[in-house]
């Protein structure tokens, strides 16, 4: 079966036409500038070329309609007619305590969805238009809803409570969710298929390293803690993210720079993590390497810091785990750059842990890093969202 995979953000939308079978993708794309002036989509069948194409799109309606005339045309589309797309997969951001796994799509579902729009204002009201064009478009095809917040649902109380006011909880539901579940699911249980690993009786650390970045422990194929919080703006340094701070920062910069609390956030999310600790330098760590590399400071500072962070979520984890197998790298920086590999891992000689930096400086596909007698296995396994969603998309449908 032919699975549409939609990632709906509040101006873009990225898609991936998956063949269930082979599981690989048959086209993909991305739509850019919705509801602004430059509209483009992007679209790459699979074997051909990259199309960039300028139209309109004034609403996401119209950017799904530009989607699936790409992939049905005659020249350069992938299927016949919508008929041979089965399922589409939407990727929703934020599932609140509501949601602990994938579900099909209806009205209720919606609604429910809705009812999480509190909990992430920028990103969840964006999916929903995405749902809402898809079954104007596509009104008899199933859909499914997977959830970024999902697989952190079997984290404990210990793990998932601020030590605020029980109230707060109570009322407004402020604990800890998680985001990138899809990610930390699919390359845990990779991972352990992969090293042929029990994944039922394994412990396991994931960190997603990229633009926006997370460290997941999971014990026997569940998740029992993650660092990101309420909204993604906790735990790791990210590219423009802060990660962690005292809270007390924020009023203490709103008062010094005259700056409303919703501006310092927007500093905390937009303008900080690498980017405004490498002094503006870059959010992106090729950049900072080859700065680093040429010797800039704030660039080395950026990485060190980036790097310490990491390694201590690590070491926290180890405790919450009581040990650990195996540790995965991911993700844009996770399967990248070595260089941070080897930083992080430069803290985790008390586990035992060795890398071989023949195989940490390979690029690609899964792979081991750690050495033969480390105590640890350490490895890169590259992950694949989308995927992940198509087979969540299909096992419902
Ligand atoms: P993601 O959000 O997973 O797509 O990751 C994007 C980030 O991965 C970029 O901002 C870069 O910081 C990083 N990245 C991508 N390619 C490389 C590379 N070849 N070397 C180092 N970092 C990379």
């Amino acid at each position: 079966m032919n699975i549409l995979v939609i990632n709906c953000g509040s101006s873009s939308l990225k898609f991936q036409l998956i063949d269930s079978d082979t599981e690989k993708w048959i086209a993909k794309g991305l739509c850019e500038r919705i509801g602004m002036e430059g509209s483009v989509i992007n679209y790459t069948p699979v074997g051909g070329d990259k199309e960039v194409t300028k139209s309109p799109m004034p609403d996401h309606t119209e950017a799904i309609r530009l989607v699936l005339e790409a992939l049905t045309n005659d020249k350069t589309g992938v299927v016949k007619n919508l008929d041979e797309i089965g399922a589409v997969g939407h990727r929703i951001v934020h599932g609140g305590e509501r949601f602990a796994s994938s579900t099909v799509i209806d009205d209720k579902v919606i609604a429910a969805i809705k009812e999480c729009n509190d909990l992430a204002p920028l990103h969840n009201p964006a999916n929903l238009i995405g749902i809402d064009a898809c079954r104007k478009l596509m009104p008899k095809t199933p859909m499914v809803a997977v959830f970024d917040t999902a697989f952190h649902q079997t984290m404990p109380e210990k793990a998932y409570m601020y030590g605020l006011p029980y109230r707060y909880y109570e009322k407004y539901k402020i604990r800890r969710y998680g985001f990138h579940g899809t990610s930390h699911a699919y390359v845990s249980a990779h991972a352990a298929e992969f090293l042929g690993l029990d994944y039922n009786n394994l412990k396991m650390i994931v960190c997603h390293l990229g633009n926006g970045a997370s460290v997941s422990a999971v014990k026997n194929g569940k998740c029992v803690d993650t660092s990101m919080g309420l909204t993604p703006l906790e735990g790791l340094i990210m590219g423009t993210r802060s990660g962690d701070l005292d809270p007390a920062i924020i009023e203490f910069i709103a008062n010094k720079e005259n700056m409303t609390l919703s501006e310092v956030l927007n500093v905390l999310n937009k303008k900080s993590g690498v980017y405004g600790l490498s002094g503006d330098l870059s959010s992106d760590f090729r950049d900072l390497e080859s700065a680093h590399l040429e010797g800039n400071k704030l660039a080395t500072l950026a990485l060190e810091t980036y790097c310490y962070r990491v390694a201590k979520y690590i070491g926290s984890y180890v405790a919450a785990l009581n040990g650990v197998d195996v540790i995965c790298f991911t993700a844009g920086i996770g399967e990248n750059a070595p260089i941070v590999r080897t930083m992080v891992c430069e803290y985790l000689g008390y586990l035992g842990i060795s890398i071989d930096e023949t195989e940490n400086n390979k690029r690609g596909d899964d792979n081991i890093i750690s050495t033969k007698d480390s105590k640890v296995i350490v490895a890169v396994i590259p992950t694949n969202e989308e995927l992940a969603i198509a087979r969540e998309t299909l096992a419902l449908v």
